[in-house]
């Protein structure tokens, strides 16, 4: 795994020192020697991750990191600090200021080559679902999600997995009130609970007396329900190869013991933060695929979806198919609702018709508005006659009863016409979609409002 990595720091033997082990390990190194140059680079050259140093004259890496964290445009790059003070004071003002992690100086190896991978592994991820992200902003299909640091973190849920009662009161004290914290001591119980539970978070220890946390964790992220819950594990200064392990399983990030609230709280937010940025990431994406296959108006599938569904049913229909049917249905003298009462009036004829349809035929089969006021029902499994009669139910269930527009203001008697075909071997899709589509035309000629069944 290659990156690039933006090293800052104003002291020039520190800068080289982090370069030549980074380079070592084949990372890309870039260099600023101030603040001001490194939030110019970063916005220019768009590194995977900043290792940031804290103690810098005109700004220092606190104020770097905020800048960075409020831009939408870089916050999703991660940030280490590094920081000659081990100082539990500063760690926390640095991931209040948006920081993804600390590092100590000296640098310890160790340390230094698994958070970079950790966080550089995590990023590229999160590139993947920006780039969607971004694309379904352009079309203005989704709410943008925002920044990181803008995350509401209220009511997360937390679940703690620690058999020592004393440490487990600890967290639970500490998170008192701002978050709901579930404890369970046995990592059996623990693994059913993280599955079913919705948690934002999972906080362990890497030694427990009732099991492995290290594989406490991978089975966390082996399985997929629980695959995306943040990790945040609780090391003993001389655990630092299980540590390194932990990270390369995927722990989001540790604490080591004897735990500060004030670091521990900071680190909770943190993870929490980057989760519901995820998952709303997550969410948008699924909304712009959910988007790119239905119809605004009336929320049926659209067209594409519809020609795309029936291709499959053809390729997949074999000697033994028990029937494929297809109506093309069409409001009669739509035109005149729309000249009479309007556009407005005209879409809420279009909803409701669009409801009907959809509410009278079954779950397997396919409702689409296909284009203007015509719709089209794909049904699986459907015999040419009975296609028929559900075309003349739905067209007895549009003509017989009004329909209400302008919140009961108004009720207009509508009408359609429905075309019904059955799929014959050999034929496309397109083929059966125009021979249905014939059939439709030949009810309108007929005088409207009933159902044609192509020859
Ligand atoms: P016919 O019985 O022959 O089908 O007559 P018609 O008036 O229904 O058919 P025509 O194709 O002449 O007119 C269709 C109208 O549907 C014209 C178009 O403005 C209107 N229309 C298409 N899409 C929409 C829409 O999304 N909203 C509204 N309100 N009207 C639409
Ligand atoms: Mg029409
Ligand atoms: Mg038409």
């Amino acid at each position: 795994m290659s990156a690039r990595i933006l090293v800052v720091d104003d002291i020039l033997p520190n800068v080289k020192l982090l370069e030549a082990k980074l380079t070592a390990e084949y990372f890309d190194v870039m260099v600023a020697h101030d603040g001001f140059q490194a939030l110019d680079l970063v916005q220019k050259d768009q590194p995977d991750l900043i290792l940031l140093d804290v103690m810098m004259p005109g700004m220092d890496g606190f104020e770097v990191c905020r800048r960075l964290k409020a831009d939408p445009k870089v916050t999703h790059i991660p940030v280490v600090m590094v920081t000659a003070l081990s100082e539990s004071a500063d760690r926390v003002h640095g991931l209040e200021a948006g920081a993804d992690d600390f590092l100590t100086k000296p640098v310890d190896d160790i340390a230094l080559f698994a958070r970079v991978r950790s966080l550089v592994r995590l990023k590229m991820m999160m590139d993947e679902l920006r780039l969607r992200e971004q694309t379904s902003n352009n079309f203005a299909m989704v709410d943008p999600v925002g920044s990181e640091i803008e995350q509401d973190v209220r009511a997360a849920r937390i679940l703690v997995v620690e058999d020592v009662k004393a440490v487990a009161d600890r967290i639970v004290a500490a998170c008192d009130g701002a978050y709901q914290v579930t404890v369970e001591p046995a990592v059996s119980e623990a693994l059913a609970l993280a599955r079913g539970g919705d948690f934002d978070l999972v906080i362990t220890s890497l030694n427990l007396n009732g099991g492995d946390g290290l594989r406490f964790c991978s089975q966390l992220r082996a399985v997929e329900e629980t695959r995306q819950i943040p990790i945040l594990i609780l090391v003993e200064e001389t655990d630092r190869k299980r540590l390194a392990k932990g990270l390369e399983l995927g722990v989001s990030d540790y604490l080591l013991r004897p735990v500060d609230r004030n670091e521990l709280l900071a680190r909770v937010k943190t993870q929490i933060r980057r989760k519901r940025y995820q998952d709303r990431l997550h969410a948008n994406f699924h909304r712009s695929m959910t988007m790119a296959v239905t119809d605004a108006l009336t929320g049926l599938f659209n067209r594409r979806y519809m020609t795309g569904h029936l291709e499959t049913l053809i390729a997949r229909a074999g000697p033994g198919v028990r029937g494929l049917s297809l109506l093309v249905l069409d409001i009669d003298h739509f035109k005149a609702v729309n000249d009479t009462h309007g556009h407005a009036v005209g879409d809420e004829v279009l909803r409701e018709f669009g409801g009907r349809v959809s509410r009278s035929v079954r779950g397997i089969d396919l409702a689409c508005r296909y284009g203007g006021e015509e719709f089209v029902v794909v049904m699986p499994e459907t015999e040419l006659a009975v296609a028929r009669k559900v075309a003349e139910r739905l067209c007895r269930h549009v003509a017989e009863e009004a329909f209400i527009v302008k919140g009961g203001d108004l009720a207009l008697p509508i009408t359609c016409s429905v075309g019904v075909a059955a799929w014959r071997p050999e034929e496309t899709g397109e083929a059966l979609l125009k021979r249905a589509d014939d059939a439709l035309y030949v009810a309108k000629r007929e005088g409207r409002n009933r159902v044609t069944v192509a020859a």
